[in-house]
C-alpha cells in the first residue's frame, strides 16, 4: 500500500496541464485559472486623490494660519482648472483628484470654517492624506502570473486595471458515475437491499463550484460489459472520469479491472483510513480517478488526492494545488496506532489558547451524518497514539 503523501506527489507529478483557453467576461470569471499573466495599463492610483473627506490647502501651507476656500471638489471631477494658491483653499472629498497646487489635505474634523475662511485646529504637515499617482504599482507592473486562481478580491484588481475579459483555461470535461446494483435514484421507490445514491450528488455539486463541466454519467449496474461501454463512450469525451464504488477485490468490483483491460492503471490502494481502494488510471485520453464506494472514503479521496489534481490538470501550480492544512490541539485521545494514515471528521474551533479539533461520534467511513458537524479532516499519521492537547495536522473541509 502506497503512502499517502508519496501518493499525492506522484499523482501530482504525473498529470500534465490542460492547454484550452477562453475569454471570459468578469462577471463570471470566479473560480477560474488565470491562463495569461496580467499586467498593469494603468498606475494605481490612477492620478493622486483625496484620502479623506476635508479640505486640499494651496503651496506654503505651513507657515499660514487660515486659508480662503475657492473651489469645492467632489469624486468624479476633472480638476485640470483649478490652481490652488498660498492661502487657498478647496473643499474636497475622498476619491477626489487633488487640485495643482495643493500641498496637503487636512481631514474635515480638523477644520473650522467661517464665511468661507477656513482655520485648523492642528499643526499641518506636507502631503498628509493624498493617495499618490502610482504609490501601489506603476503602469506595466506585473500583477498577476498565469496559473492564478480567480478569487473576488483577484477579479477586484482586475476590474480596477479596466479589462472586462480575460483569458481563463477552459473549465475540464468531468464525466461521474456511480457504481453498484444495490443503487437507486431519488425518483425510484426505495426496496429492500437498494440505497439511494449519495456519492453523484456530492462530486457533481463540489465540481460545479469548482467550475469545472460537469456531464452525469448515472449508475452504471456490477456488470463488466456495461461498465466497458460505458467508460469508453465517455473517454471519447471526457478529459476526466470519476467514478465511485467497485474498486475492491470483490468478483462485483468490476471498474478497476475494466480500467485494467481498456487502459491503464497506475495506482491503486493507500495506507490511508478511510480510503484504501482508491485509484486512478488513464483510458485514452481521459484520466480516471475511481474513489471507494463508501461515502466518506469517497469524500476524502475527492478532498485529498482528486481536488489537488484536477487544481494542477486545470493550470494551477503544483505548489499551490497541495491541500492547505493547520496545526490544532486534539481535544480528543486516539490510542488505536494502526499502520494506515487515518482522516478523521472533526470540529475545528478557535479557543483562547489557539486552535482546537474535536472529534464527530461516528467514525464509520459509510456514516455521512458525523459530516453535518464536521468542518475539517483531522491527520493521525501511521501508528501514532494522540493524547488530549496534542498538536495534530488539521485540513479544512474546502467544499
Ligand atoms: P464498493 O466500494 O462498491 O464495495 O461499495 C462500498 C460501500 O459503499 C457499499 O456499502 C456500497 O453500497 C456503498 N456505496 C457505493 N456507492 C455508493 C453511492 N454512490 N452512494 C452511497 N453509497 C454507496
Ligand atoms: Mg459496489
Amino acid at each position: 500500500m502506497l503512502d499517502y503523501n508519496q501518493a499525492l506527489q506522484d499523482l501530482l507529478s504525473m498529470v500534465d496541464v490542460q492547454d484550452k483557453t477562453q475569454d471570459v467576461e468578469l462577471y463570471d470569471a470566479i473560480n477560474l485559472i488565470l491562463a495569461e499573466a496580467v499586467t498593469a495599463q494603468y498606475d494605481s492610483p490612477l492620478f493622486s486623490n483625496s484620502a479623506m473627506d476635508g479640505y486640499a490647502l494651496g503651496s506654503d501651507s505651513e507657515q499660514s494660519t487660515h486659508w480662503e476656500i475657492v473651489d469645492r471638489v467632489i469624486a468624479g471631477d476633472n480638476v485640470e482648472h483649478i490652481h490652488l494658491r498660498e492661502g487657498q483653499a478647496a473643499r474636497i472629498f475622498t476619491g477626489a483628484p487633488i487640485p495643482i497646487g495643493t500641498v496637503t489635505v487636512v481631514q474635515q474634523e480638523l477644520c473650522q470654517v467661517e464665511n468661507s475662511i477656513l482655520t485648523v485646529t492642528k499643526s499641518i504637515k506636507k502631503g498628509q492624506n493624498i493617495r499618490q499617482k502610482g504609490e501601489e504599482f506603476q503602469k506595466n507592473a506585473s500583477l498577476l502570473q498565469k496559473g492564478q486562481k480567480l478569487n473576488p478580491a483577484i477579479i477586484s484588481i482586475i476590474a480596477s486595471q479596466g479589462y472586462s475579459q480575460i483569458k481563463t483555461f477552459k473549465p475540464l470535461n468531468i464525466v461521474v458515475f456511480s457504481t453498484g446494483n444495490e443503487l437507486i435514484d431519488q425518483k425510484t421507490p426505495l426496496t429492500l437491499g437498494k440505497i439511494y445514491d449519495a456519492n453523484r450528488f456530492m462530486l457533481l455539486n463540489w465540481l460545479k463550484q469548482l467550475r469545472h463541466h460537469i456531464i452525469d454519467g448515472g449508475i452504471l449496474p456490477d456488470n463488466a460489459e456495461r461498465t466497458e461501454q460505458a467508460l469508453l463512450k465517455a473517454s471519447q469525451s471526457a478529459d476526466i472520469i470519476i467514478t465511485s464504488g467497485g474498486v475492491s477485490v470483490g468478483e462485483e468490483d468490476h471498474v478497476l479491472n475494466t480500467v485494467k483491460k481498456i487502459g491503464e492503471m497506475v495506482f491503486w490502494k493507500l495506507a490511508i483510513k478511510p480510503g484504501k481502494p482508491f485509484a486512478w488510471g488513464k483510458i485514452k485520453k481521459s484520466k480516471i480517478f475511481m474513489l471507494p464506494g463508501n461515502p466518506v472514503s469517497s469524500l476524502v479521496t475527492f478532498q485529498q488526492l482528486v481536488v489537488p489534481a484536477l487544481r494542477v490538470i486545470a493550470g494551477e501550480s503544483v505548489e499551490k494545488s497541495m491541500p492547505n492544512y493547520l496545526m490544532a490541539k486534539a481535544d480528543f485521545v486516539f490510542n488505536k496506532a494502526h499502520g494506515r494514515r487515518e482522516f478523521l471528521r472533526v470540529h475545528l474551533y478557535p479557543k483562547d489558547d489557539g486552535l482546537h479539533v474535536k472529534k464527530a461520534s461516528h467514525q464509520g467511513s459509510a456514516m455521512l451524518a458525523a459530516l453535518i458537524d464536521s468542518n475539517a479532516l483531522a491527520e493521525i499519521p501511521p501508528n501514532t497514539i494522540v493524547s488530549e492537547n496534542d498538536l495534530v495536522k488539521v485540513y479544512p473541509l474546502t467544499y
